[in-house]
């Protein structure tokens, strides 16, 4: 069965030629038509030009040409530009607008012959962390279906998840790779910040903002993040380092790896699920030669807070390009300032209209030293108290999400406790640090995430001993219903 393989080994199957690129794709699609109906994953599929993708994929194969993505269908997260389909960053703002070039992402997966699938849901504008606020549809978590993916990239992580795709790209601003995942039972990597080039995607925060792969193993992961990382002259945030390599990803052990386990990160808010899991993943990593020390990294109480400045004050200014003239639908209204606030007041949703006032007021003449300022204040110390935890061990750890999967609607009314969930994720972003999360286990039938943390640039090692870890805790399997 070709949904039950991952990349690596799909990608193996096409190179021997026992299975066909045509095949692959149309054997994803029929899957997507009899599964979407329940999980919500897509917004656009894309049956056409992905099965002429895949034949022009077989081609190079029967040309004996061709790599590791050759024949894979990916989906993207639709913040993502592609070129020639639909692009909605889940908003009615963007509803109709299809972008005339694609991301480098994109671009470099076609360059390498991957097939483009489709385009999947997300929190409108990627602020969210359940999928909730897609302006479209609802994504349900394979696991449950009366329960959220997580979010923002709830649906690449579910279309993943349920095995509609073999992999997906996401994007992570305070968590939104490493969270579903985490809710999901699947691998969720974040690369440093500028390791992976951010032209084409929808800017939310810039400085914080990061694509990154959504895969079933450490492995796949690691193929996708080569594929996609690397120096990219269209963003000036890039870093002129070479593309993340795989070629020592089997070869690492984690006899003496040394990891910090700040104890903010396990505090009060976990759920006791997710602490007795968390810890008996530690147990079964300590048995492999893990040390793992306690260790104090206060910033972290702060980070929440400090987020939920920088975050909306950078996305205040990036959304300022929705202003019906230039992408999407226009409202009518009174001269040109009328238009732009009938077409924003009509195309925005609640929670991404709260963040664009958060961020206004936050940057304003008067309040910008008392708020902006003090965050970047903060986000520094964060830097640094993270940096000295990284003098003394490889790596940090934490469970990725204080919480499972709630169910879809719990949170909805309650914009705070949901935030209030990011605490584990968001430093990551803050420091610019690569993150994964891995499957740790399951608590009353729910997945639970482990979360590892590196200094920038560590992203080869941080992939290496997430790969030893998810050997010594083992896969989550498919859900029951998506085997
Ligand atoms: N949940 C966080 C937010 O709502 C992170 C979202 C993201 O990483 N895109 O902003």
């Amino acid at each position: 069965m070709i949904h039950t393989l991952t990349l690596a080994e799909l990608s193996a199957k096409l190179a021997a030629r026992e299975v066909s690129a045509v095949e692959v794709t149309q054997a994803y699609l029929d899957r997507i038509s009899a599964h979407d109906g329940e999980v919500g994953a897509f917004l656009t599929v894309a049956s056409e030009s992905a099965l002429q993708d895949a034949s022009r994929a077989q081609e190079r194969l029967d040309r004996g040409e061709g790599g590791a993505l050759t024949g894979i269908p990916i989906a993207f997260k639709d913040n993502i530009s592609t070129d020639g389909i639909e692009t909605t960053c889940a908003s009615k703002i963007l509803k109709g607008y299809i972008p005339p070039y694609d991301a480098t992402v994109v671009e470099r997966l076609k360059a390498q012959d991957a097939v483009v699938i489709g385009k999947t849901n997300l929190d409108e504008f990627a602020m969210g962390a359940s999928t909730e606020t897609s302006a479209y549809q609802l994504t349900r978590n394979p696991w449950d279906l009366t329960r959220t993916p997580g979010g923002s990239s709830g649906g690449s992580t579910a279309a993943v998840t349920a095995r509609l795709v073999p992999v997906a790209i996401g994007s992570d601003t305070g968590g939104s790779i490493r969270q579903p995942a985490s809710l999901c039972g699947i691998v969720g990597f974040k690369p440093t910040y500028g390791r992976c080039s951010r032209y084409g995607l929808v800017a939310f925060g810039s400085s914080l903002d990061q694509i990154g792969p959504l895969a079933q193993t450490v492995e796949d992961a690691a193929i996708l993040s080569e594929a996609i990382t690397g120096h990219d002259f269209r963003d000036s945030t890039s870093l002129p380092h070479p593309a993340i390599s795989t070629s020592e990803l089997k070869n690492g052990s984690l006899k003496g790896l040394r990891l910090a386990l700040p104890k903010e990160m396990l505090g009060e808010g976990t759920q006791p699920g997710v602490r007795a899991v968390f810890e008996s993943a530690l147990e079964n990593l300590r048995r492999e030669g893990v040390i793992i020390d306690e260790v104090s990294i206060p910033s972290i109480a702060l980070g929440v807070t400090t987020y939920y400045i920088i975050a909306p004050a950078e996305a205040s200014s990036n959304l300022g390009r929705f202003d019906g003239v230039r992408f999407g639908p226009r409202s009518e209204g009174k001269g040109h300032i009328g238009v732009v606030e009938r077409t924003r007041a009509d195309g925005f949703g609640h929670e991404v209209k709260s963040r664009i006032m958060i961020g206004t007021y936050a940057l304003s003449a008067g309040y910008y030293d008392a708020y902006y300022v003090r965050a970047q204040q903060v986000r520094a110390l964060m830097v640094q108290e993270f940096n000295r935890v990284y003098q003394g061990y490889d790596f940090v750890v934490s469970p990725t999400s204080p919480v499972t999967a709630f169910r879809l609607g719990d949170l909805d009314g309650d914009p705070l406790a949901m935030k209030l969930l990011d605490f584990c994720t968001i430093p990551a972003n803050m420091g610019g640090m690569p993150g994964i999360s891995i499957n740790a286990g399951f608590s009353e039938g729910l997945p639970v995430g482990l979360q590892l943390l590196g200094a920038p640039l560590r992203d080869e090692a941080l992939l290496q001993s997430a790969f030893a870890a998810e050997k010594a805790l083992g896969l989550a399997t498919a859900p029951p219903n998506f085997a």
